[in-house]
């Protein structure tokens, strides 16, 4: 709704093409034919896409890296040109384009990369040997950040490539981070408490001793398989160990319990960032009309993959918007229901059994695969690349919101395009957790928590601001049949105390998610993308990228 009233009548008007006029555009933009087109900002015929990646865009199963390097490329053929217009200083055009490809090559690989081994002893008395990794995507800006997740499909490439995911993640909803990733190659659900306990401790241990965390230097995060508890034993080995004597040592990790330096709304924020980034586009009549639908979230259904931390508060919060939950795809199962599931019965049910097979409150889902299902709203929210060149035709939402990392492959991308999806991309619409993560760091380093010192002042203040109006009402009027009340409306009643840790979380959450919906919207139609709002974002996130090296210099 915003979207209409801040931008011109004029920059609106790609949007409101038909369908097909979009897609035609999309399509030449992305294999680089837009060299003489009228437009000079778009298709820089110049930028090559290197020949290792020529097969990802046709490839039923690329490499993870290679398919964030790829989108990455895509994006650059569309805002190189741009770059070299909008470079200052007195340059030819040659250097200009030389000092582009620099830094556009500068922003491709993987800065630091470390792989460790170490043994555990478990509980039985038994050795094994434990391998985990950390990556450092880019340092343009620092400490780097990303989660740490526990799988057995970590491996080299997966921590690269998620890596260079939060590094463009992080500058497209403008969180002055540079990108990082860490995985221990473990099925978490076979180790003991204890053991995890120690496997985690040791982890951070090698992380230190190697310039691998700290709170100015690189700070892991939850993701799969991990959570509060493992972050707050991050935090407690990092502080002390070899952050003894740093006062800001607790904010080497973020995600932590409260009373370890957390903050409130952390544990759901990528769920609600999820939910709000959606709402942005649900709410925006051209984009619904483009792929056929009608704005708002009445009557909207939706199937989530995966009901861990990030599938289970997107499904509390769009439950809450009014949209309904009719399937849920686990690793062991999925379950329907056509009238809706009450995401909180589940969550009870789950925590209870271990598993949301058997739920009373839905049927087991017994077709090919619930991910093929018609509904308005497909979340994968678990693993990567479950969209790909061979399945990616038998999608029947209309809408995909990429809450997990690396969901949809490069073949699928443009398949889902020309069927005319609406694909919101990961590095915009599950950046609500590294947006709260951003916040808690801060918190750490202010070492109050938001609204402590402002809380009771404003509250005062609202309650003398009220009683200013009845004296100046009462001056006007008399005191005649009574004083005149002023009381507080509902809405400002539960405002007039000023804003809590929790309600300046949300609204910050808000705010970077509405914001950046915003850029990319605005960069889709700059760049006439059409339904490509994947390559909008790269191209939002290569500039500001650019910005921050341009300005700061390439190299000593
Ligand atoms: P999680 O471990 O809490 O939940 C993942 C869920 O997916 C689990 O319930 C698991 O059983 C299920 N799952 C695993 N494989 C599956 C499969 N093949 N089919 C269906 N379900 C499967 O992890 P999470 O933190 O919710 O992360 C999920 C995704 O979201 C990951 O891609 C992660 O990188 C991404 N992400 C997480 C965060 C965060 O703050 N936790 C932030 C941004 C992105």
């Amino acid at each position: 709704m915003w979207l209409s009233g801040r931008l011109t009548r004029a920059a609106l008007q790609p949007l409101a093409r038909s369908p097909e006029t979009a897609l035609a555009s999309v399509s030449a933009s992305v294999s680089g034919s837009g060299s003489g087109s009228s437009q000079p900002s778009r298709g820089y015929a110049d930028h090559v896409i290197p020949d290792r990646l020529a097969d990802v865009p046709t490839s039923a199963n690329p490499k993870f890296f290679d398919m964030v390097e790829y989108f990455f490329h895509r994006a650059c053929q569309v805002v190189e040109e741009q770059l070299v217009q909008d470079m200052k200083g007195r340059m030819s055009v040659e250097d200009k384009k030389k000092k582009v490809k620099g830094i556009l090559m500068l922003m491709q690989p993987c800065d630091h990369i470390i792989e460790i081994q170490f043994p555990l002893r478990r509980d039985s008395g038994d050795y094994e040997m434990i391998q985990g990794y950390r990556a450092q995507h880019s340092s343009h800006r620092t400490p780097t950040k990303g989660g740490i997740r526990f799988s057995l499909d970590v491996c080299r490439d997966e921590v690269k490539a998620l890596s260079a995911l939060m590094t463009f993640k992080c500058a497209c909803v403008d969180v002055p981070f540079g990108g990082a990733k860490a995985g221990i190659r473990i099925n978490p659900k076979v180790y003991s408490e204890h053991e995890l306990e120690k496997i985690t401790r040791r982890f951070t241990l090698e992380l230190a001793k190697k310039g691998f965390i700290g709170p100015g230097i690189d700070v892991p995060a939850p993701d799969m398989g991990t959570g509060e508890r493992e972050m707050s034993w991050i935090a407690d080995t990092y502080a002390k160990t070899v952050g003894y004597n740093d006062i800001n040592a607790h904010a080497c990790v973020t995600g932590k319990p409260i009373n370890q330096g957390g903050i409130h709304g952390r544990v759901s924020a990528t769920g609600r960032g999820v939910f709000h980034g959606l709402e942005n586009f649900i709410n925006e009549a051209n984009y619904m009309s483009m792929i056929g639908t009608t704005p708002g979230w009445g009557g909207k259904t939706f199937i989530v993959q995966g009901f861990g931390n990030v599938g289970l508060h997107t499904c509390r919060y769009l439950h809450r918007a009014g949209a309904t939950c009719i399937g849920i795809i686990e690793h062991d199962g999925s379950i329907m229901n056509p009238d809706g599931i009450d995401p909180k019965a589940l969550e009870d049910y789950r925590n209870e059994h271990q598993t949301i097979v058997g739920f009373p409150g839905a049927k087991p889902y017994e077709g090919e695969n619930l991910m093929y299902e018609k509904c308005d709203i497909f979340i994968p929210a678990a693993i990567e690349q479950v969209i790909h060149k061979e399945n990616a035709h038998k999608i029947q939402a209309k809408i995909i919101a990429e809450a997990a990392n690396g969901p949809t492959t490069p073949a699928a991308d443009s398949i889902l395009i020309e069927r005319n999806i609406l694909v919101i991309p990961d590095l915009y619409i599950n950046a609500g957790g590294v947006t709260v993560s951003f916040f808690e760091w801060l918190k750490n380093l202010n070492h109050v928590s938001y609204g402590r010192l402002t809380f009771k002042y404003e509250r005062e203040s609202n309650y003398h601001l009220l009683e200013s109006v009845q004296e100046s009402l009462e001056r006007r009027f008399g005191r005649v049949g009574g004083r005149i009340p002023v009381t507080p409306s509902e809405s400002f009643q539960k405002r007039i105390s000023g804003a809590s840790e929790k309600d300046i979380v949300h609204s910050g959450l808000d705010y970077t998610m509405e914001r950046s919906a915003r850029a990319i919207m605005k960069t889709a139609i700059k760049f006439n993308l059409g339904l490509d709002l994947r390559t909008a974002a790269y191209v939002n996130s290569i500039e500001k990228i650019f910005t921050t090296y341009s300005e700061a210099g390439l190299a000593f």
